[in-house]
């Protein structure tokens, strides 16, 4: 991400804002250490980004983890990095929209480890088009990566924990377009949508077994595996920080912890929340509206032909 312009906001001459604190170094954690010592965590797309971020907080904390993605390479280099830290990281390639494959991973983790005890449904695919460009395809291929994958995630999660007559703890990362929608993201902030009410139906259905189902939701949170597509669409706009109320962007680890605390034993009676890490930027509106500009505009295209 290239933020070439510093972020100066104020509210008079001479006066600049702070904006919110920058959270603690990398390294630090709000939680005891070893809370999660004996306990499985499986991430999907824990291999990068905003994944490995939430999986790296977890390892930290004692967590044993199982990461699944398509591709191998990038999954096997994370899971060095992450071992590191000094835990036990297994990686499975999986595709998570075939169900057989998901039952894979359960199966391989199973083996390893143990039935996981917390399932993050981080994986997920996105890229900006207006709707009226959007092939069948790509509508398709986000919708069944990120809802339906996340479907068949958590139900053989679901299952195998209700056979077992034992806890768990589900959490979905999600998207605030899942609220307001998502102007050139049609398909994925349908399926955010979609993601966010399986927080809501699941944690009724399996409460009662025990089980945990959260959502989390990053802001804008740059980081190193952002595909060209993301990438691009955020150096449209030029000096960020100063676009959020928080005045900066949001850290991957600051994600990392948000979801360390919701599979926690201090958030047991959370479920069926979904959690905003955003710096308030979802909320923000302006006295005066600001003038539409069309997606088509905003992307550069040029008018639709047909
Ligand atoms: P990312 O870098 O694009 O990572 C997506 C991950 O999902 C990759 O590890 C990818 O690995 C995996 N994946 C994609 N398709 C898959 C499939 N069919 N089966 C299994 N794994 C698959 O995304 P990110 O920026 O870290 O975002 C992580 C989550 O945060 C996503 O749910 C995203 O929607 C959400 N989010 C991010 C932001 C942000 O600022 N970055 C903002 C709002 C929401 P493979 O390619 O190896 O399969």
């Amino acid at each position: 991400m290239n933020d070439d312009e510093a972020a100066v906001v104020s509210d008079g001459p001479g006066r600049a804002l702070p904006g919110l604190p920058a959270p603690p170094p990398p390294g630090a954690s709000a939680l005891p250490p070893g809370t999660y010592d004996g306990t499985v965590v499986l991430v999907t797309g824990g291999g990068t980004g905003l994944g490995k971020a939430i999986a790296t907080e977890f390892a930290r904390l004692g967590a044993d983890l199982v990461i699944a993605s398509r591709k191998e390479e990038r999954l096997k280099a994370a899971r060095d990095e992450l071992a590191a830290l000094g835990g036990r990281v297994t990686a499975v390639p999986c595709d998570i929209r075939d169900p057989d494959r998901v039952a894979e991973v359960f199966e391989a983790a199973q083996e390893t480890y143990g039935l996981p005890d917390i399932l993050v449904n981080n994986a997920a695919a996105n890229f900006p088009v207006p709707a009226e460009d959007m092939s069948s395809n790509a509508w398709r291929s986000v919708v069944d990566i990120t809802l339906t994958g996340t479907f068949f995630m958590t139900r053989e999660f679901g299952r195998r924990h209700l056979a077992a007559g034992t806890p768990g703890s589900v959490i979905n990362v999600g998207a605030s377009y899942a609220w307001t929608g998502g102007p050139g993201f049609a398909h994925s902030a349908a399926a955010k949508a979609g993601v966010k009410s399986l927080v809501e139906t699941l944690s009724v259905e399996w409460g009662p077994y025990g089980i945990q189902v959260n959502g989390l939701v990053p802001g804008l949170m740059p980081h190193e595996d952002m595909t060209a597509d993301i990438r691009g669409n955020l150096d449209r706009a030029r000096n960020k920080a100063a676009r959020q109320p928080a005045l900066r962007a949001g850290a991957p680890r600051e994600l990392g912890w948000a979801a360390t605390f919701l599979a926690s034993p201090y958030a047991r009676f959370i479920t069926g929340h979904t959690l905003v890490v955003d710096g308030a930027n979802w909320q923000r509106r302006g006295l005066v509206s600001p003038e539409v500009v069309t997606v088509r505009e905003q992307m550069g295209l040029g008018r639709f032909e047909g």
